[in-house]
């Protein structure tokens, strides 16, 4: 039985090299993008290169938008087996010298992204995943949200200041963990991950030049989480070197 693979925020960047890789292991992937345009051409891109791909119009922030494409989902193709939780923003400035001052705008519009997104995607195709004989829930976080990290000195990211940012995602990583308990008893797993600083639009063009990885290798994470065995882990955080304290 051929796996479906639902991707959000998949028409670029790490979202669309996770889609990619999950449809070169065969997975029938479903692109999904809140502008339609851009969606069509991520999935004609895989396409192209032989993979079996469909964009689905899907923005995380609109309630009516996570319903219809549950909805398709259900029509076409009866379940889901991957979901991957990848859309996100960072609307602040991310230079280490950077002083964030509070804003609650900026606050809620990262969290109606990073967190409220993943909830309303995760809730409404979450009976798609329960018809799946092994559904998977990867949440899309970073390190930067790991509040281990950001209160140790030691850490690379520590001057690193973004806390909407570091919130949400640590925030999501308490969604990660809530669904792992919640689906304990379900072949459902539920992890997050962290792909690494990736050369993205993510954070402006600073940080696509200063970043290290590509988004090829980077998607590998999220790929390995989203294809774990029966016997894999769930309510785990990592990264590629294993894993990440919360
Ligand atoms: P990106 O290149 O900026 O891509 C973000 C994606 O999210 C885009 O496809 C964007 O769609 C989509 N998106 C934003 N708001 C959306 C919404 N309301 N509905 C649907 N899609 C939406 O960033 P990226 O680096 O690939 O980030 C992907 C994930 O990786 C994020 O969750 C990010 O936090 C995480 N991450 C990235 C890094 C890094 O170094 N880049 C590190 C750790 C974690 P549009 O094209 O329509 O804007």
């Amino acid at each position: 039985m051929t796996k479906v693979a639902l991707i959000t925020g998949a028409n670029r960047g790490l979202g669309l090299e996770i889609a990619r890789q999950l449809g070169q292991s065969g997975v029938t992937t479903l692109v999904a993008a809140r502008d339609a345009e851009r969606g069509e051409k991520a999935a004609a891109e895989l396409a192209a290169d032989g993979l079996d791909a469909h964009a689905v119009v899907l923005d995380v922030e609109s309630a009516s938008s996570v319903e219809a494409a549950a909805e398709h989902v259900r029509d076409v193709y009866g379940r889901l087996d991957i979901l991957v939780n990848n859309a996100g923003i960072l609307p602040e400035a991310t230079t280490p010298e950077a002083t964030q001052p509070l804003d609650l705008e900026l606050f809620r519009r990262t969290f109606d992204t990073n967190l409220f997104g993943a909830v309303a995607v995760t809730q409404s195709f979450l009976p798609l995943l329960r018809r799946s004989p092994a559904g998977r829930i990867v949440n899309v976080s970073t390190t930067m949200g790991s509040l281990a990290d950001q209160s140790d000195p030691s850490s690379p990211y520590y001057r690193l200041v973004v806390p909407a940012y570091q919130t949400s995602k640590a925030a999501l990583n308490g969604l990660t963990i809530a669904l792992a308990k919640t689906l304990a008893d379900t072949p459902i797993k539920v992890n997050s991950v962290c792909p690494g600083w990736v050369k993205t639009d993510l954070g402006g063009p600073a940080n696509r030049a200063a970043a290290p990885l590509h988004a090829a290798d980077a998607a590998r994470t999220a790929v390995t989480m989203a294809s774990l065995p029966d016997d894999g882990p769930t309510g785990q955080f990592v990264d590629r070197n294993g894993t990440v304290p919360w």
